[in-house]
Parts: structure tokens; C-alpha cells; sequence
């Protein structure tokens, strides 16, 4: 089984959020849970890849050719493919993973996480989607779903278009409960 983590590229975050990027990678390495996931080496990204690959996991990453030139690729993972554009790595990320993991992140995080959601909420997939509320980093992002739902811009059942789990801890058991990943 193979889930895309969603999380930041941006180096001044705090290293208390690398940590969870970290214990994430473990967490799935030693489930037996491979990476999907943007392909580069920055912050949370490149930490929950190095951590799946050092514990003895598989990382799959896709990166547009021109971040690939800007930054380079995630150096420790062989599976890296450069593809074109954002849109062909978005559609790559999400056709080769089970499940999708949204962790501490900015605006990339936040793109790929809506619209991983709203094609949930359109039936084009029917994938877990799990937002981990590491710190409580998406209190405001959980409030703001509250406040769209609240005013009828969304309705109350698009709530359970995704779960919500606070630490690392808590991944395998709610993955589990999914009909796809009921036998991890
Ligand atoms: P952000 O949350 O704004 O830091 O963006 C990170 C997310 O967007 C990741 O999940 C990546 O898939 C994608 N992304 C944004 N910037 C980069 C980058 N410099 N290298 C690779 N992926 C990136």
C-alpha cells in the first residue's frame, strides 16, 4: 500500500514539525507503507522521505523538471521520476498512492490537499484522506471547513471526506479502518 504525504518544503519551520515528518516515515516504513510524495529534498519533505528510506521503506517522488534544475531531487531516493508540469506530478501523486496524508504545510500543502478533496467530494476517488493536526497546526483550517459548512457553502457530510488524527501515533489505527487498508 502506498500513501502521499502532503507537508512543507519551507526550511525555517520549526524543528519540532521536521520531527513529525520523521516520525511519520518510521511509522510507515515499519508498516510496510511506502511513500508517495513531491520528489524534493526541502524540510518536512525531504525528512519524511530520508526517514522512510533509513527504516527500511520505499519512496516513490515526482518533481517538474523545473525544480528538479532549481533545487534538485531527493539525492537518497532512487524511485524519483521529472515529470513536466505541477498538474502532471498532482495527477501522478494521486493515481499511485492509496491514501493521502496531509501534514503541517503551506500553500502547496494546502492546493494539493483541496484538491484532493473536492475530487472526494466529486466521487472521482474514493481514497482516505487524513489531515494529521500535528501542534495543532490546522486548528485554523479545521475552523475555517467548520465556518464554510456552517454557512451552506458545503455541505455537513463533506465532513466525513476526511479524518483528522493530532500525532504520528495514531496513523496505522485510523488507516485501518478504511476498507482499503484493512488488511495493513
Ligand atoms: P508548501 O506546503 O507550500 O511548503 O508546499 C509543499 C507541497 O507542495 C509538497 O507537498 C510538494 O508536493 C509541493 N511543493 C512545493 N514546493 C516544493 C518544492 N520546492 N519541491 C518539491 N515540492 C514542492
Amino acid at each position: 500500500m502506498k500513501l502521499c504525504v502532503f507537508c512543507s518544503a519551507s526550511e525555517k519551520i520549526d524543528q519540532k514539525f521536521k520531527d513529525i515528518a520523521d516520525e511519520t516515515g518510521r511509522i510507515m516504513a515499519k508498516n510496510n507503507i511506502g511513500l508517495v510524495f513531491g520528489g524534493g529534498k526541502l524540510s518536512m519533505m525531504g525528512a519524511v522521505a530520508s526517514s522512510v528510506t533509513a527504516n527500511g521503506g520505499h519512496a516513490t517522488g515526482y518533481i517538474p523538471g523545473h525544480l528538479n534544475e532549481s533545487e534538485g531531487g531527493h539525492s537518497d531516493i532512487e524511485d524519483i521520476h521529472i515529470v513536466d508540469t505541477m498538474h502532471t506530478r498532482k495527477m501522478h501523486m494521486a493515481e499511485n498512492s492509496d491514501g493521502f496524508l496531509v501534514l503541517p504545510g503551506g500553500f502547496g500543502s494546502m492546493d494539493e490537499f483541496f484538491e484532493i478533496m473536492t475530487w472526494k467530494q466529486l466521487g472521482i476517488h474514493h481514497k482516505p484522506i487524513i489531515i494529521m493536526n500535528a501542534h495543532g497546526y490546522w486548528e485554523p483550517l479545521l475552523k475555517l471547513m467548520d465556518h464554510i459548512i456552517a454557512h451552506n457553502f458545503a455541505r455537513p457530510e463533506h465532513k466525513n471526506i476526511f479524518d483528522v488524527i493530532q500525532t504520528p501515533d495514531e496513523l496505522m489505527k485510523m488507516l485501518s479502518k478504511h476498507e482499503r487498508f484493512k488488511n495493513i
